[in-house]
């Protein structure tokens, strides 16, 4: 039993080095490496397994992750998928790319030159009781689009790049992203809360 107890702590202890615990699985860091280049393949709800992950619940970062060797690709190759010229959006979740964490990439609107930044754990924790309804699309849902009525300012909490927490009060279309982009961590898409049609892009 000595022996067992010994081998199970050195074992906790090479874990606790590697940081193995607070990485992503190895499912995920075959997600974040796969495919060639830097565009990462979108799920989308034309596929059937897809639109099962899509529908599922992230799963929080844990603090040390952002300093895991695959969160550098997986931010960096989100952000080449997101400004993929030829399928560009304005956000992306990393469920939309086959990671189900609580990650999001929004390009800033609201900021000078508009830079798209990442956002872990982030959550709506107030919605203006203001709301206007506006145009969305969703690159899990290539050709359509509809309008959606949703708050036209939220504050945001969320830790950064560097796991510190942080609160931010945002308004206009960029706080619209957050909402769409909030809700795939959740697996729930803007057609959820469309009040009119789908329609279909020309
Ligand atoms: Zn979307």
């Amino acid at each position: 039993m000595k022996t067992i107890g010994k081998i199970c702590l050195g074992t906790a202890a090479m874990f606790a080095l590697a940081g193995c615990s607070r990485g992503f699985s190895a499912a995920e860091r075959e997600t974040i490496r796969s495919g060639e280049g830097e565009i990462m393949r979108v799920l989308t709800v034309n596929d059937r397994s897809d639109s099962l992950t899509l529908r599922r619940k992230s799963a929080p970062m844990a603090e040390g992750m952002e300093r895991a060797d695959d969160y550098e690709t997986l931010r960096r190759r989100m952000l080449a998928t997101v400004r993929d010229p030829e399928n560009t959006g304005v956000g992306i979740a990393a469920p939309q790319v086959g990671i189900l964490r609580r990650m999001i990439a929004v390009q800033r609107f609201d900021k000078p030159g508009e830079p798209f930044e990442i956002y872990l754990n982030p959550e709506i924790v107030e919605y203006s009781a203001e709301t206007a309804p506006g145009r969305e699309g969703c690159l899990s849902i290539p050709g359509f689009y509809g309008d959606v009525k949703r708050a036209q300012q939220i504050t945001l909490r969320y830790r950064d790049e560097q796991f510190a927490e942080r609160t931010e009060r945002i308004s206009g279309f960029t706080a619209v992203i957050f909402q769409h982009e909030t809700d795939h961590l959740d697996g729930i898409f803007y057609t959820d809360r469309m009040e009119g049609e789908l329609l279909q892009k020309e």
